[in-house]
């Protein structure tokens, strides 16, 4: 419920999509960025001159307006950012947004405004036709320039942005380029905005510059008059307007941490991930978007665990093609050779859900009709992205990685579409690796109950221990009532862990975590003790790890494994893991009371 009083506000948490990591806390300035709605008005032949006139006059001032921001921006040494000017100056000099304004407002007698928008309308269209999303989103910079041209139409003054003072949060309906760097960036320590995904500029400026950012939170700006204290988590993707003293004191402890991991950590990115007694443990990354690629490598991750494809699939108005699907799996297999990358197929459904695929209202849609059963129903969907992976495979090493299968009918059912997948590329000449390796993940009950059987037809096993809890617990994962009971070091979750690992082992394939559990570093010695052969994490994450690894051996991790198979829950668990890491670790691991 949207509320404007500042009251009903405090301590108000948004979330959006972190695109640049860290913690800050500081004032916000809110930068008005209101669109003018035009309405179409007809113009005599006479008054076509006159409109025509008006419209390269308000270009040359845009044009110039631009040209003074770059100069500006240059004398300040941020060469790097200003080609995003070059290419916005150039675009006021495209050929569809003048010659179709002006063909507009000569055939159709409409006013300037209107026949600009409908132009800009047309082209944002084409747009949306284009597979690459980086160029697809670039219909952002076309209406940055529009507006700004439309601006100067209507004769309004820009905002002043420059005036701000020290740790200021910029709060923005949508940040232009030119917006952001036009910023003293120098007092500016985040931004937060209702629009934007991970390739908008804002976001690329603001990772660039190392300035935590939260986009497409959707209605920040309703909540946010200006003067309000807020806190963004750009790692978390979280903002929290006049939070309380209790969670500024939080915050300041997560900021102070994150920035001693930040310094200490990022040495330990370049080592290896082994314990002193010789013990290698792969760490990879889990990713979402292609973005994360240069984090990948940063932060030493030995390949990629886990590639959440859906995020393919959302927000957006059609299903992804074979081919976006291919040139994405392609970038991935190339770019992180001779590492492999885990592609994990569609798991929609649950808290994904994307508005062009029809999944039903179902009254538990975490058990639903949903991941690996809607893939296996709509076979022509899921094919698609099995060839694209297939035909990806031959620039570098991709596995295949099936989600929610709950027993090896399912498994079947899959590797026949598989084969069909592999058999249509094979008629039409199309290369691809067909030692491809299958894996499953263990995130349902049953499949971690029937795993011996699941071993003898797949190549690796990974967990989704934030799906193999929420099952196994019965606790709803996205249901903050019931959070208290989403326990990770629960003896079910424990054994079925060692239970599914020693059958892998038996079976002579490799097992690993790619749920969120395996970022923790508190239980890093557990998973040594239960013999897993790999983690995959957000890759911020892998530097502690490798750590906790680094100073520990193999065997002191079974040792304490051995311990904690005797508690009879988790809290007894949480309670000992605790006090050995803190003991092992005093600066990384704070010790909890019982
Ligand atoms: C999991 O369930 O642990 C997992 C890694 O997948 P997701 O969080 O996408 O369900
Ligand atoms: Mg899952």
């Amino acid at each position: 419920m949207k509320s404007s009083t500042l009251a009903a506000n405090e301590g108000k948490v948004l979330k959006g999509i972190g695109v640049s990591p860290g913690i800050v806390i500081g004032k916000a300035v809110l930068l008005e960025r209101q669109r003018t709605r035009f309405i179409p008005r007809r113009v005599t032949t006479r008054q076509v001159i006159s409109e025509v006139k008006k419209f390269k006059e308000a270009i040359e001032k845009s044009k110039g307006e631009l040209q003074e921001v770059k100069e500006r921006i240059l004398e300040k040494g941020f060469t790097q950012h200003s080609y995003i000017l070059d290419v916005h100056l150039r675009l006021m000099e495209d050929r569809m947004l003048r010659d179709e304004t002006i063909r507009m407002i000569k055939e159709d007698l409409v006013n300037t405004e209107w026949a600009l928008e409908v132009t800009l309308d047309k082209i944002s269209e084409a747009f949306d036709s284009i597979e690459d999303e980086y160029l697809r989103e670039r219909k952002e910079d076309i209406r940055h320039v529009v507006e700004r041209i439309l601006r100067n139409l209507t004769g309004r003054e820009p905002q002043k942005v420059e005036d701000l003072e020290e740790d200021t949060i910029v709060v923005a309906h949508d940040l232009s380029p030119a917006d952001t760097i036009q910023l003293n960036l120098k007092r500016v320590i985040g931004f937060a905005t209702d629009m934007g995904g991970r390739t908008s500029h804002t976001a690329i400026v603001a990772r660039s510059l190392e300035i935590p950012a939260v986009v497409g939170l959707e209605d920040i700006t309703a909540y946010v008059g200006g003067g309000e204290t807020i806190i963004i988590d750009g790692t978390q993707g979280a903002v929290i307007v006049e939070p309380s003293r209790a969670t500024i004191k939080a915050y300041q402890l997560r900021q102070h941490h994150y920035r001693y991991l930040e310094r200490e950590l990022l040495k330990y990115s370049s080592l290896k991930a082994e314990t002193q007694d010789g013990y290698h443990l792969t760490l990879e990354a889990n990713i979402e978007l292609l973005d994360e690629i240069p984090s990948v490598i940063q932060y030493g991750a030995e390949g990629i665990g886990l590639y959440r494809t859906e995020y393919l699939y959302l927000s957006r108005k059609t299903l992804p093609t074979e081919d976006e699907h291919f040139h994405v799996y392609k970038k991935l297999a190339e770019e992180i050779a001779p590492y492999s990358v885990t592609i994990r197929t569609l798991d929609l459904g649950g808290d994904k859900f994307a508005s062009h695929i029809d999944l039903a209202e179902e009254m538990n849609p975490a058990m639903g009709l949903r991941a690996i059963r809607f893939c296996i129903k709509e076979k022509e969907i899921f094919k698609a992205q099995l060839r694209a992976i297939l035909r990806a495979s031959t620039y570098g090493n991709l596995k295949i990685l099936l989600p929610m299968i709950s027993g090896v009918e399912e498994l079947r059912q899959v590797k026949v579409i598989l084969e069909e997948a592999k058999e249509e590329l094979r008629t039409k000449g199309v290369a691809f690796d067909p030692e491809i390796p299958l894996g499953v993940m263990i995130e349902i009950p049953s499949a971690a109950i029937t795993a011996d059987i699941l071993a003898r037809e797949v190549d690796f096993f990974s967990f989704g221990t934030n799906d193999l809890i929420q099952y196994s617990l019965a606790i709803d994962r996205v249901n903050e009532h019931v959070s208290y009971l989403y326990e990770p070091l629960h003896p079910a979750i424990l054994r079925s862990i060692k239970g599914v690992v020693d059958i892998a082992h038996e079976a002579e394939i490799e097992v690993g975590i790619c749920g969120e559990m395996a970022a923790d570093p508190l239980y890093t010695l557990i998973f040594l003790g239960l013999g897993l052969d790999g983690l995959s994490m957000n890759a911020i994450a892998i530097p502690q790890v490798k750590k906790v690894l680094r100073r520990s051996t193999r065997t002191e991790g079974e040792r304490l494994l051995q311990e904690i198979l005797k508690f009879s829950t988790a809290k007894e668990t949480e309670l000992f893991i605790r006090k050995e890491m803190a003991d092992r670790f005093p600066e990384d691991f704070i010790q909890c009371v019982a």
